[in-house]
């Protein structure tokens, strides 16, 4: 029975070998295979390689080289794990392979380009595994989800489940703009404060809560009231010139529904809105390249005689945590570029019937701020007044 070094041997006799200066004379015609494993990939490779790591050379190469009549250089380390690779490339029908000998180590040291991509750490991995099952997802998807910044416009029902679904996936930077306390007529619903809490302000029982789930989520909390003093500010994003890539509205009144509107408008950010009340949920995407934004349906607040009042409407708490989620859901799919957003939808919600429905919302040509002649172009601070019918989060 030959051992390790013998078979190696053996093997090395039966195929063909190139040193590094020779292949680097067949980029780009050939395929680089880099068969080593994950984190020796990561820590850099040649550029335009694909990466098949050995053990799942056999089952995953004819996706990643589908031609096998194309010239392939196979390599790894030091040009040992690459010899028995190259051997089962020639087993499998793959016409012209050659193993790179001295590896990416001979490679490197010769001065030829290299490439470290960008990646996750093994906890990360490890975290986010069943969204890299994803292939919508993947680790470019997560990459891009830890890049993202996504603004909640309140730490209450709607944005308390959509905060804790953003920051469980692994969304990097998560802003909140609330200048409430917690009451314990909160917990009823607003799963991201507890017991231990009540009193504390709302952003920094919330940022335990969402640091706690995830510590790569930077949280970045705003103890205010949004206003068209502070707008521009919270707008430009936590390093001031950022911006957010999409807006969370869980605001329960209309001033703040108004200045995030036109915010969004003129700073092109998407804006995933939700409101609830009793047993009825709603959710949209306001996106004013692509569709109507807020004031398109309603251009300017409601007389005083039909305003909402102030008077705390009742609400089931599960609502919120389906509404919420819903948010979340919007939110990451504009984050990733996939799947069919909201945006010029109107999806309703019964809680009692368990039944969605949908209205189609148009953009009005004559809106005030998103309009072919815009009328307002300056941010507004509307006054809250009350009467009627409550309206809530
Ligand atoms: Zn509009």
């Amino acid at each position: 029975m030959p051992g390790y070094r013998d078979l190696l041997a053996q093997l090395r006799g039966e195929i063909d070998e190139v040193d590094v200066a020779r292949a680097r004379e067949l980029q780009p015609d050939a395929l680089f295979v880099d068969v080593r494993e994950q984190d020796e990939w990561d820590e850099g490779h040649i550029p335009g390689a694909v990466h098949v790591s050995r053990g799942h050379l056999e089952s995953r190469i004819e996706s990643a080289a589908p031609d096998k009549a194309r010239p392939i250089v196979v390599y790894c380390l030091v040009g040992n794990r690459s010899v028995f690779a190259t051997k089962a490339l020639e087993e499998l029908g793959y016409e012209n392979v050659v193993s790179l000998a001295g590896g990416y180590t001979d490679w490197k040291r010769s001065g030829f380009p290299t490439k470290v991509d960008e990646t996750l750490s093994p906890d990360q991995r490890s975290r986010y595994s069943r969204h890299l099952l994803i292939p919508e997802v993947g680790v470019d998807g997560q990459l891009k989800l830890l890049d993202a910044r996504v603004l909640m416009i309140g730490a209450g029902g709607l944005g308390s489940p959509a905060s804790l679904y953003l920051a469980a996936a692994g969304v990097g930077t998560i802003g909140i703009v609330d200048d409430d306390r917690v009451d314990a007529s909160n917990l009823q619903r607003q799963i991201a404060h507890s017991t231990e809490t009540l009193g504390d302000w709302k952003v920094d029982s919330a940022k335990a809560t969402l640091k706690a789930l995830n510590p790569d989520v930077n949280v970045v909390t705003y103890k205010e009231r949004l206003t068209s003093e502070n707008v521009e500010r919270i707008l430009a994003g936590p390093n001031g010139a950022d911006g957010w890539d999409v807006i969370v509205d869980g605001a329960d009144n209309f001033p703040t529904r108004y200045l995030v509107n036109d915010a969004s408008v003129w700073h092109d950010t998407p804006v995933v809105h939700g409101s609830i009340y009793r047993f009825e949920g709603q959710v949209t995407v306001f996106r004013p390249q692509d569709g109507p934004c807020y004031r398109c349906l309603f251009p300017t607040p409601p007389p005083p005689e039909l305003a909402p009042s102030c008077a705390e409407g009742g609400v089931l708490g599960v609502l919120p945590g389906i509404v919420g989620s819903l948010q979340a859901n919007e939110t990451i799919k504009l984050l990733l570029g996939i799947g069919e957003p909201l945006v010029g939808r109107l999806l309703l919600f019964d809680a009692l019937e368990t039944e969605f429905s949908e209205v189609k919302l148009r953009k009005d040509p004559s809106c005030p701020v998103c309009g072919e002649h815009p009328t307002i172009t300056e941010y507004i601070d509307y006054i809250e007044f009350c009467s009627g019918r409550p309206t809530h989060a």
